[in-house]
This record gives structure tokens, sequence and C-alpha cells, in this order.
């Protein structure tokens, strides 16, 4: 019904084709983004930077008073300042500008201001409805083809995507927040890490802060951000064996209960399997026998059903030998029982036989971690009184999103860069309002 009134108004009116167009444009601004005390006025072509762009006016509606930036409340008018451009989302093909000449106004607590317009934010050159759709844009695309695809820059795309998490981290809420894991990455070349904190309740999962390092301090300053009061609603921190994480989460979370996770512990034992793997292959290789271990790297340490049939062969073949690697590799797959235990005292004794076990291997890398899991056995088992708090698997999942981000992102050279793309992918942020769907 609307679509034929609007065709019967607008192809009704007799009028030249010039201010046709005109019209056009503004009805569908103000249908679709309008703003009090402001009006569109004219529309036309320009060439802007050597290209033909689209140029809309903006004007403030009669009688209305400015904004002061200071206070945010109306103030009388002082004067007028330059005319700015303001870019919108690009239509057509075309690169589309507001173009409007901001005022001053003369607040009575705050002086002589420049006014606050609701497009835009303080110096920015982008409207917040084009920056929130090329931040859209940039969680499904890499922040350079977002800068391709809508012919904008890399800066820019930066720019829009720092905005919407600015936002988000600002409106976000932070209540009912009882489980949390920390999780590290590896991050740049180097001894570089970055200390990441999720909320993994189930049904909200998130990344909560990023930290740079992960040091005692590191954790600390996590706790200083959550405050004291959430930090004692706390009933489930779920960490790895990193020494500085267990002794702050010791002190700052003493009312939940510590969990080592399947993950952290599969993922030691993992390397140290390819210790023995990497040194044995060396031996092997002065012997005369290099062929025996080459290509194994991943039948060692992959589960058994997420083999590809080529490595599953090599699995075989290599079972029949008497190697280190190989019994390194049958007792990580034996581990893999203790997490089928219900109770926890049960799964206590599965966890002594087993590092007895490795204790007798002469496997020194294993032997190691065996140490340190005997060390943490409590922790360990913690992880049965909470199996039903939130689901397995969730710190990986997490984890492998950071790297994917992480690795997609070889423009980020600096910690911020990371720390946005981070918060904009996983953060879960809340977005502002919009009134139309522009994406
Ligand atoms: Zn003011």
């Amino acid at each position: 019904m609307y679509g034929f009134r609007f065709n019967k108004k607008f192809f009704g009116r007799k009028t030249n084709k010039t201010k046709e167009q005109q019209m056009l444009i503004k009805t569908i601004l103000n249908n679709c983004q309008k703003f009090k005390s402001f009006v569109y006025g004219n529309t036309c072509f320009a060439i802007y930077e050597g290209e033909k762009v689209i140029e809309v006016e903006v004007k403030p509606r009669k009688n209305s008073k400015g904004i002061c930036s200071g206070c945010h409340r109306p103030a009388p008018g002082y004067d007028s300042l330059d005319e700015r451009r303001f870019e919108f989302i690009p239509v057509w093909g075309y690169l589309v500008f507001f173009i409007y000449t901001m005022r001053r106004v003369e607040c009575t607590r705050c002086g002589v201001r420049v006014e606050e317009v609701p497009w835009a934010e303080g110096k920015a050159h982008q409207t917040k409805t084009y920056m929130q759709f090329l931040a859209h844009w940039a969680r499904k695309l890499s922040w350079q083809e977002v800068a391709m695809s809508f012919r904008t820059s890399w800066p820019k795309v930066f720019r829009a995507v720092e905005y919407v998490v600015k936002w988000g981290l600002e409106h976000r809420d932070l209540s009912g927040i009882t489980a949390i894991g920390a999780d590290e990455i590896h991050w740049h070349r180097g001894h570089k890490y970055l200390t990441l904190v999720y909320q993994i309740n189930a049904g909200s999962i998130r990344l909560l802060w990023i930290g740079k390092d992960r040091t005692v301090k590191t954790l600390l300053r996590f706790f200083i951000f959550l405050g004291k009061e959430r930090s004692g609603d706390l009933k489930y921190v779920c960490s790895d064996m990193w020494k500085p994480y267990l002794k702050v989460i010791r002190k700052k979370a003493s009312g939940a209960l510590h969990i080592l996770d399947r993950f952290h512990i599969v993922a030691r034992i993992n390397k140290a399997i390819d210790e023995v793997r990497a040194e044995e292959h060396r031996k092997l290789k002065s012997d005369g026998h290099e062929q025996t271990l080459k290509n194994s790297r991943w039948c060692l340490l992959k589960r058994k059903e997420n083999l590809t049939e080529k490595q599953e062969i090599k699995l075989k073949d290599l079972l029949k030998y008497n190697l280190k690697s190989v019994r390194a590799y049958l007792l990580k797959e034996d581990l893999f029982g203790l997490w089928a235990y219900v109770s926890p005292a049960w799964a206590g004794k599965f966890l002594d036989r087993w590092c007895t076990r490795v204790m007798r291997s002469k496997i020194e890398p294993l032997k190691r971690e065996a140490r340190t899991l005997r060390r943490h056995k409590q922790l360990i088992l913690n992880w049965f009184s909470a199996k039903k708090a939130f689901s397995n698997g969730i710190v990986e999942g997490l984890n492998n999103k950071v790297k994917v981000t992480v690795r997609k992102s070889y423009g980020f050279k600096t910690f911020k860069c990371t720390e946005i793309a981070l918060y904009h992918v996983l953060g879960d942020l809340p977005e502002p309002k919009l009134t139309h769907r522009f994406y």
C-alpha cells in the first residue's frame, strides 16, 4: 500500500527532472536517517578528490538551538564555522557526503563551544551510521577487504571498528558473571603473550578483557577491572597451570572453584610428545632410519578420530615399532579416559595410576608433565565437580577463534589494533540502535 501511494505522489507531480532527482534522495534519507532539529537541503553531484560523489546539504531546522558539546544541553548560537563534510554510506558506487556548516554556541556553563551533531562524534569525518556499517562488514571480511569493497581506507575501517568497540565497552552489562576462563596466547614473534579473560557462563560466552603479558601483574589488572564485588560473585575460574595465574586466582577469587581444564592439560602433553618425537627423529636420522618418523607429527598430536586417511595409515605403521614417540602417544590416548569419569574420586585414582605409568616410562618430557599434573591434582579434579556448569571445550573454541583473528590481521602491528579486533569479534558487544536496517 505504502509503495503505491508513494509512487502516485511521486510520479504524479509535474516538476522538472533535476528537482525530481534531488527529491528522491531526500525522501530516502528522511525515511532511513532522520535527525530531529535538522533537515536535508539540496542534493547534487560534485567532484571530490577527483571523483564524482553525491553531496547532501544538511541544515538546522529553523529556530532550533545548537547542542553544547561540553554539557550536551541546548545553548544560544554564537557564530558559524567552516563547512564540514561527513561521509555517509555509499550508494550505487557513489560516495555520499553530508555537508554541514558547524555552529558554535555560547553555553552559560561551558563558554563558547562547537556544537554537537547527532550524526557524528567529535572531529570524526565519518557519520556514526557509516562507521557502524563498515564495522559490521569488518566482522565478516578482513579490514583490508572492507576498505577495498567500500572504496575507503584501512585507517578509516580501523576508526569505524574502534568507534563501535568503544561504544560497546561503555554500554555492556557486566552483571551475572559467575564463570570465567583465563587463557594466554602467543602474540607477535618472540616471547610475547597476551592474557585473555572470557566469561564462560552457559548462554553467555564472550571475551571480557585483554591484557599485555601473562604475569602476576597482568591478571591482577583484570581483577582490578572486574572490581571486588564482582570478583566475589565468581563461582568458577578456569585456567591452565601457568604459575602467575594460579597465584592470582588463589588470592583474588578465593570463593570460586578453580579448575584446570582439559584443553590446557592436553596442550601441554602434546607439547611434550612433540619434544619426544623431534628428539627421536634426530636420533633415528643419525642412525640412518630417517624415514621412520618422517611426516608423523600430526599422527601423534591429533585425536585418532580427526586423522586423515593417509595419517591413519602412517599411524598404523608407526604402532608396529617400539618407539618412545609411539609409547608417549599411547599414554596420551589413555589419558583421555580420565574425562569420561563422573566421580572425582574415581577420576583421581585413574590419574594416579596414569602418572605412575608415565613415571616408569623413562620418557623424560612426559614425566615432567606427570609431575605437574600430580602437583595440581585437586584443581584437575575440580573439573568433575563443575562438570555441568559449562560445556567442555569452550576455552578451546575461543582460543581457536582468537588465533584465527590474530592470524587474519597481519596489519595489526600494535597492541591497540589487536585489542580492538579481538573485542570486535569475540566481545559480544552491544551496538548503537539504528532506526533503519542498513545492512
Ligand atoms: Zn555546555
